[in-house]
């Protein structure tokens, strides 16, 4: 059986989604998004922290003064400059066009925070402040609705139909039935690979054994099919370990809760560094304390600020005592060392002490009273590397020329990040080039 499109989105995530709206909206309406699972929205479900854009409309009512050069700057830095600059600077350059347009969706992200490793509040969740994912996709879902492009769920690409070096189709196994459709273009939206062990390992051998934050989804198809036709795949040993992974549920704890105030203590009861400091580093001095976990400590405060730990409560993966005393003997460490610990970082944040790990932000003194823990350890969670693409998501070949007919945006994609990604950066990469690639291919096929 063969269908015909114009163009064919691989994937429901913010990605995929954002390209098919945009697609739309530029007149290119017979189109259709592909889901191979039963569920819409992929990582971009669990996705905590919010979306990183600077020059934003919200930012200059709230008087946050912000460059889109520095953003970059900052992006760049956190990934030790080894991501790719003209498309971080595409990124950073479009990221309020995005804020903007989310916003004309009805998806309004006006609350704003920091999360590690920028110098600006350019942090954008939900008005409620709750984790931008649960708002991101059903907004994204609805306006896909509303302008009657079809989701084919439990519909999984396969391969990339080429024909004298172009793109012309995909084909499929729809609820298990094999099918080819015709497209004059593809776009790859697939999303990561950190539920595929095996593809993990090629790459990084090293993580063997690592629990994943990811979907069951998340398989590294996007990079195979693309791989088959020629595409070049870039830093694919730039995977992202996260350092605050509950390891029984797979649960991240969003740096949020870090951001609001939360330390992290060894099995000692002790500090060991600077919490809000990127993620490859918080990863890495965790994995050196002993038993490789910390416990991510906080107050009744801190619980009621954050919505995610109620979730999280919920789960059963939060260790409640009346007081720190009680709480250090659940989580058998040694009461005076946990006081000292929470004493020493209260005088940084009361009395004006310098931290001696050197933690500047999110440094707010815990109450007396109710406390709380979560034992926590690196998981994998984002695919940094990925397929190369330029600034209008075309592939990119092994030579650096397009592939005709194909494109990819989002978390499949290699380049942007580094070898480290900013938390809020993810949704930043998948709605600015997926709005692009959706532009870009309306314009391509007009
Ligand atoms: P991004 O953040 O880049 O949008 P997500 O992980 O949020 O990525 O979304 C990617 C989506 O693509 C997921 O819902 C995933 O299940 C889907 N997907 C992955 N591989 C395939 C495939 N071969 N066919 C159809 N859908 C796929």
């Amino acid at each position: 059986e063969t269908e015909d499109f114009d163009a064919v989105i691989v994937g429901t995530g913010g990605a995929g989604l954002s390209a098919a709206i945009a697609a739309y909206d530029q007149g290119l309406t017979n189109i259709v998004i592909l889901e191979k699972m039963a569920v819409t929205g992929g990582n971009t479900n669990y996705s905590s922290s919010g979306m990183n854009a600077s020059e934003t409309k919200f930012q200059k009512e709230q008087g946050i003064e912000d460059s889109n050069a520095l953003f970059a700057q900052e992006t760049l830095d956190g990934g030790h400059n080894t991501g790719d600059e003209e498309l971080v600077t595409f990124m950073c350059d479009n990221s309020a066009g995005a804020i903007d347009w989310l916003d004309s969706l009805g998806i309004k992200l006006d609350n704003i925070t920091l999360t590690g490793g920028m110098s600006v509040t350019r942090c954008h969740r939900p008005t409620d402040g709750s984790a931008v994912g649960l708002t991101l996709v059903p907004g994204l879902v609805a306006a896909a609705e509303e302008r009657g492009i079809p989701l084919r769920m439990n519909c999984e690409a396969k391969e990339l139909v080429v024909n004298d070096g172009a793109v012309e189709g995909i084909k499929v196994e729809e609820k298990g039935k094999p099918k080819t459709l015709n497209a004059r273009a593809v776009i790859l939206a697939t999303g990561g690979l950190g539920a595929n062990q095996e593809m993990v390992t090629k790459y990084r051998p090293d993580l063997a054994g690592y629990v994943t934050t990811n979907q069951p989804g998340a398989t590294g198809d996007g990079y195979l099919m693309a791989e088959a036709v020629g595409a070049e795949l870039v830093q694919m040993d730039q995977i992202q370990i996260h350092p605050t992974v509950e390891q029984e549920t797979s649960t991240l704890v969003a740096e949020g809760v870090r951001g609001g105030g939360a330390i992290l203590v060894n099995a000692e009861g002790n500090r060991f560094f600077d919490e809000m400091s990127t993620r490859d580093k918080v990863s890495a001095a965790e994995q050196e304390q002993p038993g490789g976990f910390a416990w991510c400590v906080f107050d009744q405060q801190v619980y009621d600020n954050n919505k995610a730990i109620a979730k999280y409560d919920k789960a059963g993966i939060v260790v409640t005592g009346d007081d720190i005393a009680d709480l250090a003997s659940q989580i058998e460490v040694d009461p005076a060392a946990l006081q000292a610990t929470v004493d020493a970082y209260n005088a940084i944040t009361t009395d004006g002490a310098t931290d001696e790990f050197g933690r500047t932000e999110g440094c707010i003194a815990f109450a007396p009273g109710a406390m709380y823990a979560i034992k926590v350890a690196p998981g994998i969670h984002h695919a940094m590397g990925g397929i190369r693409i330029n600034a209008s998501n075309q592939v990119l070949d092994a030579d650096g020329n397009p592939i005709p007919g194909l494109y990819a945006a989002g978390e499949v994609t290699g380049g942007i990040h580094g070898n480290n990604r900013i938390g809020g950066n993810a949704v930043c990469d998948i709605e600015v080039f997926g709005k692009n690639v959706g532009e870009v291919v309306a314009a391509a096929l007009a």
